[in-house]
């Protein structure tokens, strides 16, 4: 009968792995036929993944064709990673203002939409694109939430349980297209191919909050170091260019030079310094590097750069190793107030000698006097420029002006949430023996808990942790990426936390026993069925023991996958009902619903037969159970010998015959902490009791 069932539930599995997704690249052959007569589709450009398109005009047919717009894989030129740790590919077409034209879903590795149907989903959401354009603020709500569009603003729905998802397609979908409309022009001349207008790349692209000077300046966003001629003049002393200002004996206090020095590569920083077209001069220059902005003004630097013969020269570095950068002029378009004078400078440093913003750097400025008569005799002083907009201030202003920051603020009551039931639960546990002091007091507090997991952090925040995580962030960093894009998706990030810090005090099983949705759906599925009359069946300790180790042969494949066979990665994956059950609310293709119904279904005959035997979760946070510090569950010399009552009644037979536990297999229901309390079955406490009860029986009647 076990068998018969075992059989079933695998050959569900193999025929949902049979339900997948494939996806090819283009060529240009391709893209024309997508877009049929309506553009000619030159060749791809050399050095950018673009094919560029020309129309003629109808009234001219003989003139040259016009450069029209790009058409791309998005894939090629901003690889957005998306919930599985890869990008999500699109063919894209724009127009050369950033409209968008067409957009297409060309392949994606979602794990959440593999089937048809949910391809069809992120496709779906993908077409919302067409007529809007990079200019467009995009709000992503419900997938049943009206969608409305106007000139700056669209509100799109999103996909069921693809929140990560979609939003990596809508930052593909403005990366990608700022990208090729600030390169390609540049990729079009260098091609031979004749320049078209040169694109406005979206500049308003970055939501950042508006700030004045004063408060730009008071957030150390921009930093003022003032010279006075005293100080410049002292600085020459002694030097053959001493003297060469004969005003800073008379006005020795009088300003001789001001430098302001702003970190503009930072959204905050750059979008409220620079007009428009500063922020896409930065943004087309910066290729993953910073950018530092160095203003000039004062009468001396005016001298200096002048008749008299001075310049200005800078000097970079960091951890006292120096660093290399560029220099771009850039005098018009800055937002600066008062000096109009001021002479701007934008230093580009490059991302092979990356400059790290989130420590101090020393900026210097030397001031270069020339003297005698030769035009190659300088002096030269250097004084070093103030800037303290770094460490913590800039990795805030960073968090500020990211993806995940907007999505951390946006679901902050479920944050709160989240963060108020763990809280409970710590408190659950470290007072255990107070919670567990009656059965049904820890009923009372374990069933109503186990359904907020369900229905709060599984079903509504839709917080379910997963092997994905792990195999997306091993594939990650594998392939020398950060694992950033997790960030996105709060829930998955706080639960991660939690493990992590429970895992070193109690081990899996404050995971696995309170706080995965699935697990708490067996369980109250168990109970319930209970409840009816049907109870589960305790398997014979030597297969109990055998059978366990199949979760860790599960999740061997999984990750020996990873590297040897990686596109089955994604298919062995989803021996987790999680996405069925608690991502997709079963609403999913039959086979993936028939594997979750079967693990359910195996759970109220094997008590969480799916935790103890087959999931690689479950498999990987059991084998970290070596970083377990303590060993929580009270114990007694009679546990074991003679008494098994704890061992009887663990329903997840972690209870060796000998009384010990087995921590990797605990599920921490505390169930043996309130037998261990409990003087009606703690075998101990039972005699203690009786002993004390003898040694108060009455004397015999006198006869
Ligand atoms: S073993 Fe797997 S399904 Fe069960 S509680 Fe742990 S993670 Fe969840
Ligand atoms: S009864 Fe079993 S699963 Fe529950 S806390 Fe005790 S040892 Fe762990």
């Amino acid at each position: 009968m076990k068998n018969l069932f075992l059989r079933a539930l695998l050959g569900c599995l193999i025929a949902m792995l049979a339900a997948g997704a494939t996806a090819t690249s283009l060529r240009k052959v391709d893209v024309e036929q997508e877009l049929g007569a309506r553009y000619l589709v030159g060749d791809m450009l050399t050095t950018l993944p673009v094919w560029p398109l020309y129309q003629r005009d109808a009234e001219r047919p003989d003139d040259k064709p016009q450069l029209r717009g790009y058409a791309f894989e998005s894939i090629d030129i901003e690889p957005v990673r998306g919930y599985s740790g890869k990008p999500i590919n699109l063919f894209v077409v724009t127009d050369t203002e950033g409209n968008y034209l067409q957009v297409r879903l060309v392949e994606h590795r979602e794990p959440l939409f593999r089937s048809e149907g949910g391809t069809r989903k992120i496709a779906g959401f993908a077409e919302q694109y067409p007529g809007l354009s990079v200019r467009h603020h995009v709000d992503i709500r419900g997938p049943q939430a009206a969608t409305s569009r106007d000139a700056n603003q669209a509100v799109l729905h999103g996909v069921q349980a693809g929140t990560v998802t979609a939003r990596a397609i809508d930052k593909t979908m403005l990366q990608s297209v700022t990208t090729v409309l600030a390169l390609a022009p540049e990729a079009l001349e260098n091609h031979g191919a004749t320049a078209g207008k040169r694109a406005q790349r979206r500049a308003s692209d970055v939501e950042v909050r508006a700030l004045g000077w004063a408060q730009l300046q008071s957030r150390r966003m921009v930093d003022t170091t003032q010279l006075t001629r005293a100080q410049v003049e002292a600085a020459f002393k002694g030097t053959r260019a001493a003297g060469a200002d004969s005003e800073a004996a008379l006005r020795p206090d009088e300003l001789a030079i001001r430098f302001d020095v702003a970190l503009v590569s930072l959204p905050q920083v750059g979008r409220n310094l620079l007009d428009d077209k500063g922020w896409r001069l930065v943004e087309a220059n910066l290729r993953g590097g910073e950018a530092i902005l160095v203003s000039d003004s004062g009468p001396l630097s005016d001298l200096l750069r002048g008749a008299r013969g001075g310049s200005l020269s800078f000097t970079l570095a960091q951890d006292g190793k120096p660093l290399k950068f560029r220099q771009i002029g850039y005098d018009e378009g800055l937002k600066l107030p008062a000096d109009l004078r001021a002479r701007h400078r934008l230093f580009i440093v490059d991302a092979d000698t990356p400059l790290d913003v989130t420590r101090a750097f020393e900026l210097k400025a030397s001031l270069q006097r020339r003297y005698g008569p030769f035009p190659t005799m300088f002096a030269e002083a250097a004084f070093p420029l103030d800037y303290r907009f770094h460490g913590w201030r800039a990795t805030l202003s960073s968090w500020r002006d990211s993806d995940w920051f907007e999505a951390w603020q946006k679901r902050w009551w479920e944050i709160g949430l989240l963060a108020g039931a763990l809280a409970l639960l710590g408190v659950v546990l470290v007072r255990q023996r107070r919670v567990t002091a009656s059965a049904r007091r820890l009923r009372n507090v374990r069933v109503p808990f186990l359904l907020f997991t369900l229905v709060g952090i599984g079903w509504t925040f839709q917080g379910q942790l997963s092997i994905v995580n792990i195999t997306s962030s091993v594939e990650s960093l594998a392939g020398g990426n950060d694992l950033r894009f997790l960030l996105t998706d709060p829930m998955t990030v706080i639960l991660w936390l939690a493990v992590f810090v429970s895992l070193l005090v109690w081990g899996r099983g404050t995971f696995c026993g309170w706080l995965c949705p699935f697990g708490a759906l067996q369980e109250l599925v168990s109970r319930l069925m209970r409840a009816v009359g049907v109870r589960h069946r305790r398997i014979r300790h030597e297969w109990d023991r055998r059978l366990k180790w199949i979760k860790y042969v599960v999740l061997a494949a999984i990750v020996g996958s990873i590297w040897a066979a990686p596109s089955a990665t994604e298919i062995l994956v989803e021996v987790e009902p999680f996405k069925t059950a608690i991502s997709l609310y079963f609403m999913r293709d039959w086979p993936y619903v028939a594997w979750a119904v079967g693990c359910l279904a195996l759970s109220v005959f094997v008590y969480r037969g799916y935790c103890r035997y087959i999931c690689p979760l479950g498999a990987a946070l059991a084998a970290l159970n070596p970083l377990r510090r303590w060993g929580w569950i009270p114990r007694r010399d009679a546990c074991g010998q003679p008494c098994q009552t704890c061992r009887s009644r663990c329903d997840y037979q972690s209870i060796s015959k000998d009384g010990k536990v087995s921590y990797q297999e605990c599920f921490q229901c505390l169930d043996c902490v309130a037998i261990w309390q409990d003087d009606k079955q703690c075998l101990p406490l039972v005699q203690e009791k009786k002993r004390t009860v003898i040694a108060i029986v009455p004397h015999k009647e006198a006869a």
